[in-house]
């Protein structure tokens, strides 16, 4: 039975059905091995007594509703955690910044965000809230104010960010799959630098209620696991409208959007493919010019394109395309988001709940202190950066010129799918650089340039393990679908990975 932190959802599944462990044991195993490295800090310690007598009756439950012989959802008694961006009734929510923590100890959500509630439905048991950047701003997880989770291929590097704790979680086999968000790259990049596989959906296949808002018309959930099977099995059940996200799609594509569906979907392309050498034949893959430039770490150029020729191997064409305004991602991004985090984050202000300071005189210094005391430097940052760009005087020159720009880098992506099926690329210039070293915040935000241009055009992405770079550390090959393509891109990712091994690797101890 210690080999049970080895196992992926399909294994997991065998097991449970055969009686060769129950739900309430293989959770047991991987608390017990989450403790064992704590040092990781991918768990945040927010309330140990709630999280265990969650788990136990999560765990019971399913335990005994496969021992009636009753229904079983999809996910039944699968173990899996929450980036604490998700609201949860079972345990407290921070989104890892101070501001979530009153007097009271930290927030609890009187509702479950609708993906967990969908995952509960499903079956699937929570051990607990990951660690990330501070209300998800940040790739390098070091912007938590739990302090830095660590990448488990060198405990000196970043894991990437902002859902840091699901990819080190994930990484490390404390866990076969964990929930994270992307909002411009935050399911990818820690999935890329921590050797796992990561999907961020089209915007609006995923509910965002519950979800604690950084920037709403960018904000998607997502998953991390250690296949793209698995992705498959948890975006399935994540997936669907949600009258409670205004924003969330009612038809995703020409079906309505639900659970299920992503699921369906792939099941036909699998049975399309009758070739087994060639599952890709007919697949066209666009690589974008922009996306091999300067700037591209010679290690992960030469993983991608190893993975770029394997996805060749099996059938897919390669074909030049251009995302011209690439480079524009950038600016683009760092003045939309922060304008909407500006709007969003306004809503802690010490009074209805977290963290209020002491001693205020008046109304107008209990936000003040409040606010000062409970953000940290970099939620600050894009807080002033974003009430700057919205403000009399300078909306029109730097707002609505952004807005008009990210129109036109979700035209590129159009103009380039005239040509292909599905974009490829890196996920991050570079493979995880060192803790500590991040303290230039324009360094960091350069290194989001791969993964900022689908988020702007709401379209899906993954990342799958392609190889590894400098110092041994992983190196992810990006995939970008269009709109509603999440079967098309699983399905690559999973002809890619039977034909590779480079996601069951683990890192050194784990
Ligand atoms: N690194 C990006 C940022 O700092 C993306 C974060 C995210 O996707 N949540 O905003």
């Amino acid at each position: 039975m210690s080999e049970l932190h080895t196992l992926g959802l399909a294994a997991i599944a065998e097991g449970l059905a055969a009686r060769r462990f129950s739900s309430l044991e293989l959770g047991e195993a991987l608390r017990a091995r989450a403790r064992a490295h704590a040092d990781l800090n991918a768990f945040l310690p927010l309330d140990e007594a709630a999280e265990t007598e969650a788990f136990h009756a999560a765990a019971r439950a399913s335990d005994a509703r496969r021992a009636a012989g009753q229904a079983l959802g999809p996910l039944d008694g699968v173990p899996l955690a929450h980036k604490d961006v998700f609201v949860t009734t079972d345990f407290p929510t921070t989104a890892a910044s101070r501001m979530l923590v009153g007097a009271q100890g930290p927030y609890r959500s009187p509702f479950d965000a609708t993906v967990v509630a969908q995952l509960k439905a499903a079956g699937a048991v929570s051990l607990g809230k990951l660690n990330c950047d501070e209300f998800a701003m940040g790739g390098a997880n070091e912007h938590s104010a739990f302090g830095a989770a660590k990448n488990p291929w060198d405990a000196t590097r970043i894991p990437g960010g902002s859902s840091g704790g699901s990819a080190v979680a994930v990484a490390a086999r404390l866990l076969p799959a964990a929930t994270g968000t992307d909002t411009g790259g935050s399911v990818r990049q820690p999935a890329a630098l921590c050797g796992v596989t990561g999907l961020k959906p089209t915007y609006g296949r995923c509910s965002r209620h519950g979800m604690i808002a950084f920037a709403s018309s960018l904000d998607q959930a997502g998953v991390l696991a250690r296949s793209a099977a698995d992705c498959a099995l948890l975006i399935d059940a994540m997936a669907g409208f949600d009258p409670l996200d205004a924003t969330s799609a009612e038809f995703a594509g020409a079906e309505p959007n639900r659970p299920g569906l992503i699921g369906a979907q792939l099941a036909a392309r699998r049975a399309a493919a009758t070739d087994p050498a060639r599952p890709l034949a007919g697949l066209r893959i666009g690589l974008p010019r922009e996306f091999f430039g300067e700037g591209l770490a010679d290690t992960v150029r030469a993983a991608v394109q190893q993975g770029l020729e394997q996805l060749r191997a099996l059938g897919a064409t390669l074909v030049d395309v251009s995302l011209p305004r690439t480079e524009l991602a950038i600016p683009v991004y760092y003045i939309i988001a922060p304008a909407e985090a500006s709007s969003n984050l306004s809503r802690y202000d010490g009074v209805r709940y977290g963290h209020r300071a002491e001693g205020a005189k008046d109304l107008l210094e209990l936000y003040r202190k409040s606010r000062s005391e409970g953000f940290g430097a970099e939620v600050k940052r894009r807080i002033m950066i974003g009430t700057y760009v919205l403000s009399h005087g300078y909306y029109d020159a730097y707002y609505l010129q952004a807005q008009k720009l990210r129109r036109m880098i979700a035209d590129d992506f159009q103009a380039a799918f005239q040509a292909c099926d599905l974009i490829a690329g890196p996920v991050t210039p570079t493979v995880a650089r060192p803790l500590g070293a991040g303290s230039d915040p324009v360094a960091e935000y350069l290194a989001d340039i791969f993964t900022l241009p689908a988020s702007l055009a709401g379209l899906p992405g993954m990342s799958v393990p392609t190889g590894f770079g400098e110092g041994g550390l992983p190196v992810g090959l990006q995939l970008i679908g269009n709109v509603w393509q999440e079967a098309t891109l699983l399905h690559a990712a999973e002809a890619f990975q039977q034909a590779s091994d480079f996601h069951l690797r683990t890192p050194e101890g784990y």
